[in-house]
């Protein structure tokens, strides 16, 4: 019960990583707000959570929006009371995003508006709601591509976790000495929808495996651990890391074949 008496609130928590890291925390105990913009699956967490005996409620927000991002802390602390837990997660990768040739203006501002100022504004409205609590953490999902190039381009995507990074650096320093933790998450390639579905072939797989040294896609439920570590006491003396969870695909030359 590393997370009992903590209200998290989680984006993205509809499918992937923010599912599996809203299931974990309510068993670890936590009062479980999960968003989405995919009422279906957010939903479904909730019902998941509760068929467990855990709490968790539901709200929808569009998280590049002002209003819906002051509106799902607001039901956080009316539904459970106070926040000490901001899991900003959600992101897109959208298919048309490539070189710089070819990524539209649109694909940019789109890119940018979720995934980077999506995580902004979660913060905005987030660390007032956590400070009034007596502090907490914050960790925002950046990428392994905020560390490292790839030569198959995400332009935007890439641009907007190297964002996520340096701002989830610079909201650690400010807030330090208030008791409130900022972290970021650096996935490398999952087997999760975001990911498959623009992987859709066999050749665009083994493109990306075989530069990991593991020679797998990570789980979602994997980040989720990385998560509650770093939402937990257990992380206590960490803030501003960059905590990457990528299979070796950071460390690596050449790997093994
Ligand atoms: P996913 O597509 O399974 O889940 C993302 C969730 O975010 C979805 O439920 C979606 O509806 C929601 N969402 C999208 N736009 C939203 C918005 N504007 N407002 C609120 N919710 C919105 O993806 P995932 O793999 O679980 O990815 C979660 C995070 O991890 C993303 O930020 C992603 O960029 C990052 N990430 C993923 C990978 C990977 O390989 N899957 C690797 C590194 C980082």
């Amino acid at each position: 019960m590393r997370l009992e008496n903590k209200v998290a609130l989680i984006t993205g928590g509809g499918s992937g990583i923010g599912r599996e890291t809203s299931t974990l925390f309510a068993a670890e105990g936590a009062k479980v707000v999960v968003v989405d913009v995919n009422d279906t699956g957010g939903e479904e967490t909730v019902a998941t959570i509760q068929s467990a005996g855990g709490e968790a409620v539901y709200v929808h927000a569009d998280i590049s929006q002002a209003a819906d991002c002051e509106n799902m802390v607001r039901t956080a602390e009316d539904s459970f009371g106070g926040l000490h837990v901001m899991f900003n997660n959600a992101g897109i990768m959208h298919g048309d995003d490539g070189d710089a040739e070819q990524t539209t203006e649109k694909i940019w501002e789109l890119t940018m508006a979720i995934n980077l100022k999506g995580v902004f504004l979660g913060c905005k409205y987030g660390i007032p709601a956590i400070r009034k609590s007596g502090g907490g953490s914050i960790i925002n999902t950046a990428s392994f591509v905020a560390l490292m190039g790839a030569a198959t381009p995400q332009l935007a995507y890439t641009a907007s976790k190297g964002g996520v990074l340096a701002m989830s650096r610079e909201l650690a320093v400010i807030h330090a000495r208030e008791n409130i933790r900022v972290n970021a998450l650096c996935p490398g390639p999952l087997k999760t929808e975001l990911l498959m579905s623009f992987l859709d072939t066999e050749e665009k797989k083994q493109r990306r495996l075989v530069h990991i040294p593991m020679g797998r896609f990570g789980l979602a439920a994997e980040m989720a651990k990385a998560v509650l570590f770093l939402a937990s006491d257990d992380s206590s003396y960490m803030t501003g890391a960059e905590f990457t969870v990528d299979g070796g695909i950071t460390a690596a030359y050449v790997t093994p074949e």
